[in-house]
C-alpha cells in the first residue's frame, strides 16, 4: 500500500512528520544515483523530516545542535549535490537569499511580510500541467526560445491565529482522494 511517490522526497509525510528512517534514507539516495555517505545521510535525513525552506547557515546550526560533526563548507558541498540530483531544491528570497526547499513537488511560496513565514501552496494545474510547466510550453510554442520554468513567490500576511489551513496537505488529500 505504501504508494512510492516518484520524487521520494516527501517521505516523512505519512508518518506525521517523524525523521525518515536511515534505511529510507539510503533508498532515496541509490535512488537518485548519490553514494552513500554520512554527511549525506544527516543533512538528507533531516530534509525529509518534514517540508524545509532553510539556508545553508540555519541548517548547519541545526544539525550542529544535534550533535552532528559537519563542516558548513561539508554542509554546502552536499546542498548542491543533493540539488542537483533533484532531492533539494534551491530558491532565492526577494531579499537574495539562498534558501534550499525539500518540497519538490510543484508548488509555489507566500511568504509572510511580517514574519518571513513561507508556506507552499500547490502549483495549480492547467490542461493537466502544473501552471509553471504550462506557462514554459506556451510562451516556447509562441516564440520557439527555450524558456525556464518561472518560479512564483507571493508575498502577503499570514493569519494571526494557529492551525490556519496546510494547502499542500489538503491538496494530497484530493489527490488520494481522485485516485
Ligand atoms: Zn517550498
Amino acid at each position: 500500500m505504501s504508494s512510492r511517490r516518484k520524487e521520494g522526497s516527501r517521505g516523512a509525510t505519512d508518518t506525521g512528520g517523524a525523521a525518515a528512517s536511515q534505511v529510507e534514507v539510503r533508498e532515496v539516495l541509490k535512488d537518485h544515483g548519490l553514494r552513500y555517505s554520512r554527511p549525506r545521510e544527516t543533512i538528507l535525513g533531516y530534509l525529509l523530516e518534514r517540508d524545509r525552506h532553510v539556508s545553508a547557515e540555519s541548517l548547519y546550526v541545526d544539525l550542529k545542535g544535534r550533535g552532528e560533526e559537519l563542516s558548513l563548507s561539508t554542509v554546502y558541498l552536499n546542498l548542491s549535490t543533493l540539488a542537483e540530483a533533484g532531492l533539494v531544491r534551491e530558491y532565492k528570497t526577494p531579499s537574495g537569499q539562498s534558501f534550499y526547499d525539500s518540497n519538490v513537488t510543484p508548488h509555489y511560496h507566500v511568504v509572510c511580510q511580517e514574519t518571513g513565514q513561507v508556506m507552499d501552496v500547490p502549483a495549480p494545474q492547467v490542461n493537466g500541467v502544473p501552471l509553471g510547466q504550462y506557462l514554459k510550453e506556451y510562451v516556447e510554442g509562441l516564440t520557439g526560445w527555450e524558456v525556464d520554468e518561472p518560479s512564483f513567490s507571493l508575498t502577503g500576511v499570514a493569519p494571526k491565529r494557529a492551525g490556519a489551513a496546510d494547502p499542500m496537505q489538503e491538496a494530497d488529500e484530493t489527490r488520494k482522494n481522485d485516485a
